[in-house]
């Protein structure tokens, strides 16, 4: 029996108001574990289901509220919605140069190997060159078939969040040069009081390229901090 750690939490993830579920997106709500920030660095363990149970619930009423709010239907732009149909069907249209399951294996071996639980500026860099070089080979990506029960086209579209969320990923742990919760940075052991004090939110910027962001947190109320510095000392 084979036996290794594996992925099981990501902290990060969409951005979202804390009582509505609701993203910077207008009209796109999440909550679980696509959401982020609910577990601060570290998810303890069982806070999942909690998570779900909470805050599925609010999110879901957030959505409705947002529905509710307005007032009719909203009308599709037809257009969009074929260009983007478009797109999906592009890669059955290519050469089958790249398959989707070769990309995806590398990809999980890239983040396994150089953005796991322990990181370093090094490791970091060289896996961000090879998310880079996946996503030039992903446009290339061909599918045989057709449009039906045809997992290696889902995974061909899918590929392209899973590199994007990768490349989020890495450029965030890039960024924050400190260990703090389940980021451990070898080159930077300590935790800083003052990278403490913001949130790293990778965004799309204009050029379409990721671009970082750090986002002040509010002050830790006096009460939660005795709670988390109490802790601290209990753990270590
Ligand atoms: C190995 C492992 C161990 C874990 N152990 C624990 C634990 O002990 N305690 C704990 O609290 N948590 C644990 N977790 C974490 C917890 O299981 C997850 O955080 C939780 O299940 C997330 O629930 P979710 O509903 O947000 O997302 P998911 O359960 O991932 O559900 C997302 C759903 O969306 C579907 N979907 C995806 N894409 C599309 C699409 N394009 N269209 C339609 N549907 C789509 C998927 O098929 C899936 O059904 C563990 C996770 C792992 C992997």
């Amino acid at each position: 029996m084979e036996i290794g750690p594996t992925m099981h939490y990501i902290m990060g993830g969409v951005r979202v108001h804390p009582d509505t579920g609701a993203a910077t997106v207008p009209g796109l709500f999440a909550a679980g574990e696509c959401a982020g920030g609910m577990h601060g660095a570290n998810r303890l363990g069982g806070n999942s289901l909690s998570d779900l149970l909470v805050f599925g619930l609010r999110a879901g009423a957030g959505a409705a509220e947002y529905a509710k709010s307005r007032g009719s239907a909203p009308t599709i732009n037809s257009a969009e919605a074929e260009a983007i149909a478009g797109e999906m069907l592009v890669p059955f249209e290519r050469k089958r140069d790249e398959s989707p399951y070769a990309l995806q294996h590398e990809l999980q071996e890239t983040m396994h190997n150089l953005v796991g639980i322990i990181r370093t500026e090094d490791e970091l860099q060289r896996a961000l060159a090879e998310i880079r070089g996946l996503k030039e080979r992903a446009d290339q990506t061909g599918v045989e078939g057709n449009r039906q029960y045809n997992p290696g086209w889902h995974l061909a579209l899918d590929m392209l969040a899973m590199l994007t969320i990768s490349e989020a990923i890495t450029l965030a742990a890039i960024e924050r040069k400190e260990s703090r919760g389940a980021h451990t940075r070898d080159d930077y052991p300590e935790t800083s009081a003052e990278w403490g004090k913001f949130n790293i939110a990778v965004r799309m910027g204009s050029d379409g390229e990721p671009m970082i962001v750090r986002e002040p947190l509010p002050e830790m109320p006096i009460e939660l901090r005795a709670l988390v510095e109490q802790e601290v000392k209990i753990g270590a």
